[in-house]
């Protein structure tokens, strides 16, 4: 808490800024939640139908600061897929396995401005995909990422994600089934980077592996602790394990901020200023460098794939908070 703060050398201010600090975060995620619960627009993702199960009423917001202050309100111990919010990560890791140059030789890091399955900007341009941040880019991640089985790099990235959270992490099976059966879209994408030469021979294996990277299992807790990470420079606050390289967690940041909102990006870093990222499941987390991990998780989603009171929340905490990255201190 105390890497807040304006005036670290009057023990006094800092002890009460603190005291008032703590109550006000929490005051104002209450205010939030009770806002915004009632609040019904949106439904469940169905394309993926094991995700439509999910209770639209579901409810969670979460604060942790890079020295591992927590506050929460709702349901932020109910457990959900991570999905996209999934691909900032994996990014991170691939990034550590193979470096900058190659990974960027394959995949962008330009924003599309289309949606997150987009299959139009692989056929028009480039060959190859815009950014890590959309479903073609992740898949070609997923193809990168180095092991000497698929057990191993399913492992691999096991560990990533109970790195990040500070416990073990389970797949949700019935997510990963779910969405394998009804995969027709991210197939073809698949198969488009294949016949690019972006990714190796291993189609149905790098599905997979995508696949059990988006149904991972999180609460909301866990998620604004990986975003806290992301904003400590990639240092669990609990735990104090270095998970990612600071300037690999830089990177993550940079495309979460062009990227992490698909078409909305531009919109959102108008509006909410930070880097973000959200994922069909409902959950949306976000990083405020050097400061905290906000994350949210609310199954109604809108057009695009964001939770619809999640991008309320942000909207609203945002503007409470001062949390641009362009405003300074929040
Ligand atoms: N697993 C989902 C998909 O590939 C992730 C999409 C998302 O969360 N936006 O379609």
């Amino acid at each position: 808490m105390h890497r807040l703060l304006p005036m670290k050398n009057c023990p006094l201010c800092v002890k009460y800024f603190i005291i008032y600090l703590m109550q006000s975060i929490q005051a104002i995620l209450q205010r939030l939640y009770d806002t915004h619960r009632n609040y019904s627009e949106g439904h469940p993702a169905t394309y993926i139908p094991e995700l439509a199960k999910a209770d639209p009423k579901k409810f969670g917001i979460v604060v942790t600061t890079v020295d591992g202050e927590v506050f929460k309100v709702g349901d932020f111990d109910t457990k959900f897929s991570l999905q996209s919010t999934s691909k900032p990560f994996i990014y991170g890791l691939a990034l550590e396995d193979l470096g900058r140059e190659y990974l960027h030789s394959k995949v962008g890091v330009e924003p599309t401005g289309e949606a997150f399955n987009s299959i139009v900007e692989l056929e028009k341009t480039t060959h190859r995909p815009y950014n890590p941040m959309i479903n073609s880019g992740a898949i070609a991640v997923s193809n990168m990422i180095v092991g000497s089985s698929f057990e191993a790099r399913l492992q691999k990235i096991m560990n990533l994600f109970g790195d990040y959270v500070g416990h073990l992490v389970t797949v949700d099976e019935n997510v990963f089934e779910s969405e394998k059966q009804t995969a027709h879209r991210n197939r073809s994408i698949a198969h488009l980077l294949r016949h690019f030469g972006v990714i190796d021979e291993h189609i149905e294996e790098t599905l997979d592996l995508y696949f059990k990277q988006c149904s991972v299992l999180v609460d909301t807790q866990d998620l604004a602790m990986m975003a806290a990470t992301l904003a400590a420079g990639g240092k669990n606050p609990r735990t104090h394990k270095e998970v990612i390289r600071s300037d690999y967690a830089k990177d993550i940041l940079s495309l979460m901020f062009t990227c992490g909102m698909y078409d909305s990006s531009g919109e959102w870093a108008y509006s909410v200023g930070i880097p973000a990222k959200s994922g069909v499941s409902g959950a949306i987390f976000g990083v405020v460098p050097g400061k905290m991990g906000i994350a949210v998780y609310s199954p109604p989603i809108d057009a695009k794939g964001h939770s619809m009171r999640g991008l309320k929340v942000f909207n609203d905490l945002s503007q409470e908070l001062g949390l641009s990255i362009f405003k300074g201190h929040p």
